[in-house]
């Protein structure tokens, strides 16, 4: 079950990002200035200062995930796409990994070591599995288990009927799966809306599936989720095999978790 991003729902989400956001951003500006402003008027209680000062900056580091997610969504991101092996790339971030989910969290690597490469921009990678890991943190409150699996896969011409922008051929699999709680039908069917979100204010932005599903779309790609209530969700990117070869490593090493913009 899967949800196109159409037109009007890219409207809607353009009309809801003025409402949404942009009020939960000036919820956070006024925590700032005015903690900064009690800090201003009585600096001389060095406690009370930290305390102001470690809030704020809880406020404005909530304002930069956000603004950092509207600019993955906003796709006008330069694009630097390469040809990897995507089990390189998910071994060289798996501790960053392991510390989005937190130590609750069993995270699993299943890869196949004979793996095709893909091309994409190892960066929006990155992203889109560091959203998938904390989508399913947060449907395991109590603990349990995180697999990122890759296989050569196929996609054939019944499986992408209704994609005729996507082509029937030799794809890359990598999927994300968690044993948490699971979406019903109804969240299952919006789960890639950007700004759809089930999660308190503050908590959810709704832009973490829709920055996956922007980043597969760019990659020639194909994503799908599979989710049963109570049992876990699965996360299937399908990205197309490249002909080349791919690069050993990146000089400047695996990138990390935030680049400035
Ligand atoms: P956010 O996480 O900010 O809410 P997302 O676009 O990443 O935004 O997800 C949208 C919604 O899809 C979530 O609010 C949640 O209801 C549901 N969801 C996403 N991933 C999972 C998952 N792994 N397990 C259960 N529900 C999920």
């Amino acid at each position: 079950a899967e949800e196109r991003l159409n037109q009007a729902q890219k409207l809607e989400a353009i009309g809801q990002l003025t409402g949404g956001v942009a009020h939960d951003f000036n919820n956070l500006l006024t925590i700032i200035v005015g903690n900064l402003d009690m800090i201003v008027r009585k600096p001389d209680n060095a406690q009370r200062v930290e305390r102001l000062a470690a809030s704020a900056m809880t406020a404005a580091k909530r304002g930069a995930e956000v603004t950092e997610k509207l600019l993955s969504f906003s796709r006008r991101q330069v694009l630097r796409p390469e040809t990897v092996n995507p089990n390189r790339l998910l071994k060289d971030f798996r501790a960053l990994l392991q510390r989005a989910v937190g130590e609750a969290v069993e995270v699993r690597l299943d890869l196949d070591a004979s793996l095709d490469p893909v091309r994409l921009d190892p960066g929006q990678f990155e992203s889109a599995v560091l959203n998938l890991a904390v989508n399913a943190r947060d449907a395991m409150p109590g603990g349990g288990s995180l697999t990122v699996k890759t296989c050569n896969a196929h996609l054939d011409a019944q499986e992408i009927a209704e994609r005729p922008d996507l082509r029937p051929g030799a794809y890359v699999l990598v999927s994300v799966s968690d044993t948490g709680q699971g979406m019903d039908a109804g969240t299952l069917a919006r789960a890639f809306e950007p700004f759809f979100t089930t999660k308190d204010v503050g908590k959810g932005t709704g832009l973490g599936l829709s920055q996956v599903y922007g980043f597969v779309r760019q990659a020639g790609g194909h994503a799908q989720i599979k989710s049963e209530v109570g049992r876990g969700t699965s996360v299937e990117l399908y990205l197309p095999r490249s002909a080349e070869k791919a690069v050993e490593s990146r000089p400047d090493g695996p990138l990390p978790l935030r680049r400035a913009a």
